[in-house]
């Protein structure tokens, strides 16, 4: 059995003490919402903070405020299981609560935090292992090591980003709100990212993401499709978030991010802007879809192979364009609502 190390554990009072105490701290702190990802990390000792810094108490990170016409606010530490089962969510951003539906399993998502989805850490199949196996092969870049055992001529690491939620909240046109210790900043979820396996947030190390706010509805359709090998538990090893807006039948305008083939959430704004003006047909969304898939760059280090997570983009893209713009036009489609357990 992996064991946790022993750790200090702090409680501020408030987002903006978390973060003062976090930078106080430099790289010895970590900041801990549901622990859903941090806490098996310092098992297999991927980070090594001596200090947690905890956020699950402060209420102030709780809740969604505001309505389909307003847009809404999400608490940093609203669950993805809350997220999935809001009725008003679902109804005015079907894609986002989808998202959220889709990571992980049941259990995972009756704690995992939307604050901590979006600041995952980046997977890798060299990565993602206890310390021993790690230390078998040598270790590599990210931790430990010094060379990328998935692309070793590379000067940097190739991990891969891998939340669901983080690409249709891109294609929504989301803004974070970051808690530093001396104020408040907003910034487009779409700036949240690095293309870097290791420093993949853009974000200062301390800032604490206290709040998503989505944009009114306003009729904009949006949905997430998610490919992984089994129908619960796994990761995304490719994926689609779509955003698009309808002039009677033709597209007003789309926004297109890919999910878990870069190291960070990858735009397609060709393909977005190839349906920009045009009426929906099969042969469009197709031509879309193969161009969207082209910014694409999976490496070996996920599950199954790259070449077919390649060829399954424009399969996942487009399906989210055509879910998306059923939802647009009103056609239902809605995600199931669950109830949390
Ligand atoms: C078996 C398994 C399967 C999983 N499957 C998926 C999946 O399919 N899709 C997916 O997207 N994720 C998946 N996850 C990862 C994880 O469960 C989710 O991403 C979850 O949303 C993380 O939220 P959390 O609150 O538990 O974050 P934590 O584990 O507490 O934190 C994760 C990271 O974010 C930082 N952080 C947390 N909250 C904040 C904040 N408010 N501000 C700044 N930094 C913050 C932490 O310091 C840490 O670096 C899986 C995890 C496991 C163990
Ligand atoms: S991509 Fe390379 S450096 Fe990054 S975690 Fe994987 S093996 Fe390590």
């Amino acid at each position: 059995m992996l064991r946790l190390p022993r750790l200090r554990y702090l409680r501020p009072g408030s987002a903006a003490e978390a973060a003062a105490a976090v930078a106080e701290l430099g790289g010895r702190g970590a900041l801990l919402a549901g622990g859903t990802d941090l806490l098996p990390k310092l098992k297999r000792r991927q980070l090594e903070p001596d200090t947690l810094v905890g956020l699950g108490h402060l209420p102030a990170l709780r809740g969604v405020r505001g309505d389909a016409a307003a847009g809404f606010e999400l608490g940093a530490l609203v669950t993805l299981a809350e997220a999935a089962a809001h009725p008003g969510l679902a109804a005015a951003h079907p894609g986002y609560a989808e998202a959220a539906g889709l990571v992980s399993s049941p259990p995972l998502r009756n704690v995992g935090t939307i604050g901590g989805n979006l600041c995952v850490d980046t997977r890798c199949n060299y990565y993602d292992m206890t310390y021993e196996w790690r230390r078998s092969i040598g270790f590599c870049l990210k931790k430990d090591g010094d060379i990328c055992l998935v692309a070793p001529g590379s000067p940097r690491c190739w991990a891969v980003s891998s939340s669901d939620t983080a690409p249709v909240a891109i294609a929504l046109g989301a803004t974070v709100t970051l808690a530093g210790p001396d104020g408040e900043r907003e910034l487009p979820v779409a700036a949240l990212y690095r293309d870097d396996g290791i420093d993949y947030l853009a974000k200062r190390p301390h800032e604490v993401v206290s709040a998503l706010r989505l944009p009114p509805a306003g009729g904009v359709g949006s949905a997430y499709v998610k490919l992984r090998r089994r129908g619960s538990i796994d990761f995304p090893i490719a994926g689609a978030g779509v955003a698009l807006s309808l002039d009677g039948p033709a597209v007003r305008w789309a926004r297109i991010v890919l999910a878990a083939v870069g190291s960070r959430p990858v735009e397609a704004p060709a393909a977005a802007g190839l349906l920009a003006g045009r009426e929906l047909t099969p042969e469009l969304v197709a031509e879309a879809a193969d161009l969207a898939a082209r910014p694409a760059k999976p490496l070996d280090n996920t599950d199954l192979t790259h070449f077919w997570r390649k060829r399954m983009v424009r399969v996942v893209v487009e399906q989210a364009i055509e879910r998306a713009a059923a939802r647009a036009a009103g056609q239902g489609h809605r995600p199931e609502i669950s109830t949390p357990a």
